[in-house]
């Protein structure tokens, strides 16, 4: 998740005026009849669900023109004339298995595929898109989320960035495994998401080969490229790759390449914690690029310069929550970020800091007069961005999740965490389904504890106050 710099450090800067102001209605989308999240309507489409990504993308520094060939391997669900993919960037042609197709771009984001003949239910297809453009000069929806300069390019934002350089079924509810083959000059490196497959040289140019095997949602795919430190190997029984920009200067890389380091450590604690890590490789990359964020990109988060190592825990953490188990709709992010950022408190906690208990009372005493922290129903926040990521979101679901810790005791809480990752791995999850799995594994009834704590507007009467 994009997490904004200013939520950051809560107790240091104080920023009391930057809570939300308000929840939003949300109404039927006006689009479809039947779209995969009403938050985004053009976001993904139904009818079919795809397997597989093999992108190869390449990438110009100096004017930013990218142009790529990605085969999407996709099932029809029913029998399919046509059908869309969401991408920006213009297309120059399309097979299905082999043929040329009809395309169209009814608008800015999708593309339009109609196949020579009928595509029936149930069998594999390959749809091979060629597209080229620009995307830093690419928006949507007022986002332009492209993010590069001369020397360097780092793809990553939440919830939209596939559409600036890959064709996709772009909604976290069809998730595939992924091939990215990224060129670009060979005096640069690229990192991905997962493992390093190889890299060919040919004159001035490179093509990195980088492998996602386990199931991923399209906005955490990404690749970064520039002049990169990077370190590999295995720490704690974990694989890790981890780059940092060479643009911060030497001092800077190091201490950065320090940070990064942590990656191993944090992701096997987290293991204890939660159980198995879901992917094959961890790490992270640092970018030098100016990003007032980090995200959660899997296997490999990427972060802005001199992060905090709790944010390093939020982001690894995330690997589990929101990777792993992915929201089945925009609406339950609070199973991803209230989650990630309830993993940093504990681990201050077991670190020998604040223990999660002492954390709950401090943000209680902080937002107990902040209205507005307490108006967001932060298990439906609305689409627009600063609701989605609003503070609330993070710090109310933090907070759910320590006080319910509490309300059913600490053994069937890490029962809990652990049965929610396990059940739900490589899938994805609602926030009702976690309230229903809270109640079996605890056997006690918590339909109002939920409700006055991600629903209600008003702060938590005395008796849930705590959990207590
Ligand atoms: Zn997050």
């Amino acid at each position: 998740m994009p997490r904004l710099s200013r939520v950051l450090s809560l107790f240091s800067i104080g920023l009391v005026g930057a809570v939300a102001t308000g929840s939003i209605a949300v109404s039927a989308p006006a689009v479809a009849p039947q779209v995969p999240d009403p938050y985004y309507p053009m976001d993904g489409n139904v009818g079919y669900d795809v397997q597989h990504y093999d992108i190869h993308d390449t990438y110009r520094f100096g004017d930013g023109h990218l142009s790529g060939t990605t085969t999407v391997t996709l099932v029809p669900s029913v029998r399919l004339t046509s059908f869309n993919l969401d991408l920006l960037l213009a297309v120059d042609s399309v097979l299905v298995d082999g043929v040329e197709a009809e395309f169209d771009k009814p608008n800015k984001h999708e593309l339009t595929v109609t196949p020579p003949g009928a595509l029936p239910a149930g069998t594999p297809v390959e749809v091979t898109v060629a597209y080229q453009g620009v995307p830093a000069d690419l928006d949507w929806n007022g986002e332009s989320n492209w993010l590069a300069d001369d020397r360097e390019v780092v793809l990553m934002n939440e919830p939209h960035m596939a559409a600036w350089w890959f064709p996709s079924n772009d909604h976290p509810s069809d998730k595939a495994t992924y091939d990215i083959r990224v060129t670009t000059a060979a005096g640069r490196e690229v990192i991905s998401n997962g493992v390093r497959v190889g890299r060919t040289v040919d004159g001035d140019q490179a093509t990195t080969h980088w492998r996602m095997a386990q199931p991923m949602t399209t906005y955490l795919a990404f690749f970064a490229a520039g002049d990169f430190a990077i370190e590999s190997g295995r720490a704690h029984g974990i694989r890790y790759y981890n780059a940092v920009s060479e643009q911060l200067g030497a001092s800077e890389t190091k201490s950065n390449l320090d940070l990064m380091r942590q990656s191993a450590r944090i992701t096997a604690w987290l293991q204890d914690e939660l159980g198995d890590y879901p992917f094959a490789t961890t790490g992270g990359v640092v970018t030098g690029l100016d990003v007032g964020f980090a995200l959660e990109n899997q296997s490999r988060p990427t972060y802005p310069a001199n992060m905090p190592l709790t944010i390093v825990v939020h982001e690894i953490a995330h690997q589990w929550f929101g990777d792993s188990v992915s929201v089945a709709r925009w609406r339950d992010i609070w199973i991803n970020e209230g989650f990630a950022s309830y993993m940093e408190w504990r681990w201050r906690e077991v670190q020998g800091g604040a223990t999660t208990n002492r954390t709950l009372r401090d943000y209680y005493s902080y937002y107990k007069d902040v209205r507005g922290f307490w108006r967001l129903n932060i298990a439906n926040p609305g689409p627009a961005l600063h609701n989605l990521f609003n503070t609330a979101v993070y710090d109310r679901g933090a907070m759910t999740l320590a006080a319910l810790r509490n309300k059913i005791g600490r053994a069937d809480f890490r029962r809990l965490l652990r049965r929610w990752v396990d059940v739900n791995r490589a899938d994805n999850a609602t926030s009702e389904q976690f309230e229903a799995m809270a109640e079996t594994v605890s056997g006690k009834e918590l339909d109002r504890f939920f409700q006055v704590w991600l629903r209600a507007d008003g702060v938590p009467p005395n008796k849930d106050r705590f959990g207590l």
